[in-house]
């Protein structure tokens, strides 16, 4: 898998808060819960029967669907790109319907927060109700690829549940880990494995050892870069199920971005209001953008580039509120819809210009700094260091324009930049 954003393999320089962003692989493509259980259902995967819905009148007629059809429980689950609902409070067991639309009022429209979100937290606005099940054991399944091994890797604990990243920080031996052959791909014979060092006894191990094969021919076919059963539960036993039967509760599934021209149904499970609006509005004019805490807008050209102006703006005491990469060859108009999205930031007190013109003209930054200007207005300090491909012209264009840039500073490099920025904003 590549990384679009940053040409991959340079990940864990960065700092945490980006690469919440970024190693959660750069903003991969991904679908709702709802939605990977379908995938899983149509692999063959053993998952509880539900819909999604979007009102409390649709989670009422769909409790009672489900308890009509035979339920005893029904689960009302939060469907967010978001992980740690449990905890939130964002997955309610239920058993009547009353219970469930309960549960639905307090969470549609509201804003569930867990360590997974952004402080602000993800607003709820479609819900899963599903059939619930009775649960005696609890495992954690996952297919992704390790870079280090460069293989997919089928990972297992029989410690699944809420609790799996304590469990995997304090007791990283918990965590079994099966690395899957380049061309066979995952063998009968390293799933029943693992189903033994998991504990299963009986038929379990053949649900098991299916369901192992079918995720991994999920994974692979849907160009997957991961596919998370946690938990992947065993329930009591029952008249069909002696041993008790083997069935995933929850899905997670991140998909490569550059396969997605291949994979049109998993594409059309795209989900633009579980977007951030301004990471959109970047995307689709073909740049990048990752929202930050603090209060300096960067703009700048090229993954590396956005880096040091990041760490020296901190050095000099300021908080980027984002990075802005507007790459090689955005147009004019892409980077003056890039001032648009910074300056549109309500936490924006001041813009870093930062351009190494290699294939990007400086000429054409400075074009969009005016129009930016003409159109939206710097209200907020602008300081701009350009370098490289036609600057004697970009600083022609600036110097034209001085009068509509008020609050424009000229730098002479990254360092004085920073410098200035992080003084006009204290
Ligand atoms: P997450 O917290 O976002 O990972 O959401 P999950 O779907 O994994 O649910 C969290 C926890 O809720 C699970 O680990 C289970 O313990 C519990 N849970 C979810 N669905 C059911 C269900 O159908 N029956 C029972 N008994 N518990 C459930
Ligand atoms: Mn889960």
């Amino acid at each position: 898998m590549q990384c679009r954003r940053f040409g991959g393999g340079t990940m864990n320089r960065f700092p945490a808060r980006i690469r919440h962003n970024t190693f959660n692989e750069c903003s991969p493509m991904k679908i709702h819960e709802y939605q990977a259980r379908d995938l899983l259902r149509n692999g063959g995967v053993p998952v509880p029967g539900g819909d999604m819905v979007t009102t409390i009148d649709g989670v009422t007629q769909t409790a009672k669907r489900l308890f009509d059809e035979g339920a005893s429980i029904v689960v009302v689950k939060a469907q967010v790109h978001a992980g740690g609902r449990g905890k939130a409070g964002f997955v309610k067991v239920v058993s009547s319907v009353e219970a469930a639309t309960d549960a639905a009022s307090f969470m549609l429209g509201n804003a569930m927060v867990s360590p997974q979100t952004p402080p602000e937290g993800l607003t709820v606005t479609q819900l899963l109700v599903a059939e619930g099940v009775d649960i005696e054991r609890e495992l954690y399944v996952a297919i992704t690829t390790d870079r280090m091994r460069r293989t997919n890797t089928l990972i297992a604990s029989a410690e699944g549940g809420v609790e799996i990243e304590q469990v995997a920080h304090a007791r990283p031996e918990a965590i079994l880990t099966v690395p899957m052959h380049p061309l066979d791909g995952l063998r009968p014979f390293q799933a029943t494995d693992l189903a033994f060092k998991l504990g299963l006894k009986g038929k379990q191990v053949r649900q098991f050892t299916t369901i192992c094969l079918r995720l991994a021919k999920v994974f692979l076919e849907s160009d997957a870069s991961l596919a998370e059963l946690n938990p992947l539960v065993i329930t009591p036993p029952s008249e069909g199920y002696p041993d008790g039967q083997v069935v995933a509760i929850d899905a997670k599934f991140n998909f490569d971005d550059n396969a997605m021209y291949r994979q049109k149904a998993i594409a059309a499970c795209f989900d633009p209001t579980a977007e951030d609006p301004n990471e959109l509005r970047a995307n689709e004019v073909g740049l990048s953008f990752v929202a930050l805490e603090g209060n300096i807008g960067c703009l700048v050209n090229g993954a590396g580039l956005a880096m040091s102006t990041m760490d020296i703006i901190k050095l000099h005491g300021g908080e980027p509120a984002n990075f802005l990469d507007v790459g090689g060859d955005a147009s004019q108009e892409a980077v003056t819809e890039a001032f648009r999205i910074i300056l549109g930031e309500p936490d924006c007190k001041g813009v870093l210009v930062n351009i190494f013109g290699g294939i990007m003209q400086c000429d054409r930054i400075a074009h969009a700094i005016v129009a930016a200007a003409e159109e939206v207005g710097f209200t907020v300090p602008l300081v701009v260091r350009l370098e490289g491909t036609n600057v004697e012209a970009a600083r022609a264009v600036l110097a034209e324009a001085a009068q509509r840039l008020p609050t424009m500073q000229a730098a002479t490099d990254i360092e004085d930049a920073a410098a200035k920025v992080c003084a006009a904003v204290l």
